[in-house]
């Protein structure tokens, strides 16, 4: 599906029309993948829009850059306002949110240190990121053939621009393979986690999520998911798993801010099944708490409008 324009773009602290957010064919991060950037999304209430954990997402955008040595040149503070700004002036209740910081046009050449820091921020309404079936019925899923990141070789707790090419790379070999989501384990042969997604299991009734180790990031889904599967009285614990403990799963599920939560039917053709008590008990609460509606939660909603 095309993205659906909206107004405005964030760019630098101006408001730009959408058909003028551009950028010089030489920037740095285009060539490089030098960039830094977050995924978050905001959803109606009956407050109006609220931004899920919004902060949190904006102190993980810093923390990817602190990690690549980029200076963002403004606060967190002000980032956190510019999204509600940019949310408000396109008028939408629901939508994605995509701050980047980039290097822009003015250094060439493998040393980012000189380059020019940019900030951008663009919104758009985004519906359900792996469809409406999936979220439903379940996805099908396969492991890659393709590797998550060594941390040594990319730094896996930042969402870096250029490390997505390994996502993108599992993702179209699981799409022409006929499969909705790829799963990547690490270096090691640990379940890492999907293209963008966390992922969980429940092996003996118990729910198990890979740790950071095994090259996943550290998903702010992931982390509420926990915390909501903790309150609702499930036993939920970081573990490192074998495809083979996705293959026996009693339950599996990804979790990201795109996908939100989409149970897994099957992985490399094992079935799975249909949704299991635990992961549809898991995906009603996070749909109700996104919108506001469970008041133990309430702080994790950023509001809009004052
Ligand atoms: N893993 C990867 C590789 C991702 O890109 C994302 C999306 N940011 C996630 C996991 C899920 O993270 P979150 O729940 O914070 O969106």
């Amino acid at each position: 599906m095309p993205l659906q324009k909206v107004d405005r773009i964030w760019m630098d602290g101006e408001l730009v029309p959408w058909d003028e957010a551009k950028v010089h064919v030489l920037t740095h991060s285009l060539h490089y993948g030098s960039g830094v950037f977050e995924g978050i999304r905001a959803y109606a209430t009956d407050r109006g829009p609220a931004v899920f954990r919004l902060t949190d997402h904006i102190h993980r955008l810093f923390n990817s850059a602190k990690i690549y040595l980029i200076d963002i040149p403004w606060t967190p503070d002000q980032l956190v306002d510019a999204v509600k700004e940019t949310i408000r002036v396109n008028g939408l209740d629901a939508c994605y949110v995509r701050p980047i910081v980039y290097l822009g046009y003015g250094e060439m050449g493998l040393n980012p240190l000189p380059c020019p820091v940019n900030v951008s921020i663009a919104v758009w309404p985004w519906g359900t990121y792996l469809g409406d079936e999936g979220l439903r019925r379940g996805v099908r899923t396969k492991i890659s053939t393709w590797h998550r990141h060594d941390p040594n070789a990319v730094p896996v707790a930042a969402k870096g621009t250029g490390m997505y090419s390994n996502s993108s790379l599992a993702k179209v070999e699981a799409l022409k393979a006929g499969y909705d989501e790829a799963i990547l384990l690490s270096p090691q042969g640990y379940v890492s986690e999907c293209t963008g997604e966390n992922l969980f299991v429940v092996k003996n009734g118990r729910i198990l999520t890979p740790p950071v180790s095994a090259g996943a990031l550290e998903g702010i889904t992931q982390d509420s998911i926990s915390t909501i599967a903790r309150d609702l009285g499930y036993e939920i614990a970081e573990a490192n798993l074998l495809r083979t403990d996705l293959y026996l799963a009693e339950e599996a599920f990804l979790t990201g801010t795109a996908a939100e939560v989409v149970p897994i039917r099957s992985v490399d053709d094992r079935e799975i099944g249909d949704p299991g008590p635990i992961t549809r008990a898991i995906q009603e609460t996070y749909f109700a708490t996104v919108r506001g509606e469970v008041d133990r939660y309430k702080d994790w909603l950023e509001h809009v409008s004052a």
